[in-house]
């Protein structure tokens, strides 16, 4: 069987916290002003109570709202794929099997948490949401989600995104949302990195930074985060049970599962459901697959830092190459976040689960191959898991083993063929793992 579809009313009804299933507890987050742990009222100056309810809780299934339900079967449940045609010319024993995220109205799997979190806002009397967005593709889930509801959305755009990807900012505008090159005039933060440097081509932290000071300032704004957080997680574990649905179907279960990880939100989607089987016994590998340029989990160290370059947000413990490291210009962008989830990084560093880092000539280069034998074009994201998929089952092929991989295809490249260009000109290069950097951010950590 090739594709698994699953009816719409086989969609989850509810999403799975791991949580409720971790063997260890997490260390809290803590305030940036007290270092104390972050209370829920200080939470509640950017975010509604029912999503700090889920950031903290500790019930295994959680239900999602039929409201929401409706919107995700725009699009959903997702295909699970066989990719035969990549299997037969790798000449791999090895069977793989891909979850297709790209047919969201955005093109990733990010609709799946920005419906969700429109949703709560709305229902506690929010109109209007900010957000920063890198290579575009939150900031598109976000002006979907958001006019789905009828809601305010206001985006602060990476400034070297804003420039090199118009067509991305032409869809956030198509969803009615507003979308300002950052750092900009409008918040302390944007105006204080521009006091010092009139051409910076931003951040993601500085981005953050600015979205973040909005939503607090203004009574009638929140703010929407599109990875790293518990809740972000929880919602995109619609990935994971859907994919265990559909394996029961063709009667396989996956050995392994790869994953790109930016934040980590589609590893945690695709891969927590399976954690549950792990938890009680089963054997199953997750990896998370990340930029060598930017290897939060495989040459991070594991400690309290700030989500941001403001120091703005709460301090979280967490696999971190220093808030204010400037990974290279990676055309991944969605992978240049010096941070990771609290969650993925504390089952990293707890031995439950594996990471790999990739480079960007490998990424581009199994992406045009994945292109051209399954007719799906990869964004340069989940390309990365893409290779490490290939790397798999090529060593497969060598030993002989008859695994059962699954990846999970987070998005389409449509609005990245700039950076396939790049690379088909032979213009792209191998970064070099950025030491000298790393190593001078990591002197700023937090002292808590
Ligand atoms: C944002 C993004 C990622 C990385 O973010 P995670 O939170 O780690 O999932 C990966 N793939 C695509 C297509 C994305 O848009």
């Amino acid at each position: 069987m090739k594709r698994v579809y699953l009816k719409t009313n086989e969609m989850p009804k509810q999403w799975y916290n791991i949580l409720a299933d971790l063997p260890t507890p997490m260390d809290p987050p803590l305030s940036p002003f007290t270092k104390k742990t972050v209370t829920f009222d200080e939470m509640k100056a950017i975010f509604p109570e029912s999503l700090i309810e889920q950031e903290m809780s500790d019930k295994r299934w959680i239900d999602i709202p039929e409201e929401v339900l409706e919107i995700l079967s725009l699009w959903r449940p997702t295909p699970l794929i066989r990719a035969e045609r990549l299997e037969e010319y790798l000449g791999t024993p090895a069977k793989i099997y891909f979850k297709y995220e790209g047919v969201s109205p955005a093109g990733s799997h990010k609709p799946n948490t920005a419906v969700a979190q429109a949703y709560y806002n709305k229902k506690e009397g929010v109109q209007r949401l900010t957000t920063e967005t890198g290579a575009g593709q939150w900031g598109s889930a976000l002006a979907f989600a958001t006019k789905m509801f009828n809601m305010e959305c206001r985006v602060y755009m990476v400034k070297v995104s804003f420039y090199q990807k118009p067509y991305r900012k032409s869809f956030m505008r198509m969803f009615g949302a507003e979308v300002i090159p950052s750092p900009s005039e409008f918040t302390n933060s944007g105006r204080a990195i521009l006091e010092k440097n009139p051409d910076s081509n931003g951040s993601l932290g500085i981005a953050i930074s600015e979205a973040v000071e909005e939503a607090a300032g203004r009574n009638d704004t929140n703010y929407a985060l599109g990875s790293v957080l518990n809740h972000v997680l929880l919602h995109q574990t619609v990935i994971g049970l859907e994919a265990k649905k559909q394996f029961e179907i063709v009667g396989d279960y996956p050995d392994m599962i790869f994953a790109s990880c930016g934040g980590g939100s589609n590893f945690g989607g695709i891969a927590f459901p399976f954690l549950a089987d792990k938890f009680s016994g089963k054997n199953v590998d997750a990896v998370a697959v990340e930029p060598a340029s930017c290897p939060t989990l495989t040459k991070g160290k594991y400690a309290y830092d700030y989500g941001d370059v403001a120091k703005l947000t709460p301090i979280m413990p967490m696999f971190t190459l220093g808030h204010d490291f400037e990974p290279p210009a990676i055309h991944a962008g969605g992978l240049r976040y010096h941070g990771d989830s609290p969650i993925v990084s504390k089952l990293y560093k707890d031995g439950l689960i594996s990471a790999t880092a990739v480079k960007q000539l490998e990424v581009f280069q199994y992406g045009t191959l994945f292109a051209q034998l399954e007719g799906i074009v990869p964004a340069p994201e989940s390309a990365h898991a893409i290779a490490a998929t290939i790397k798999e089952a090529i060593k497969c092929k060598e030993t002989g083993e008859e695994k059962t991989l699954l990846f999970c295809l987070s998005g389409h490249g449509f609005f990245d063929m700039a950076s396939y260009d790049a690379y088909f000109d032979g213009k792209l290069e191998d970064y070099e793992y950025p030491e000298d950097l790393i190593e001078e951010s990591l002197k700023n950590l937090p002292e808590v």
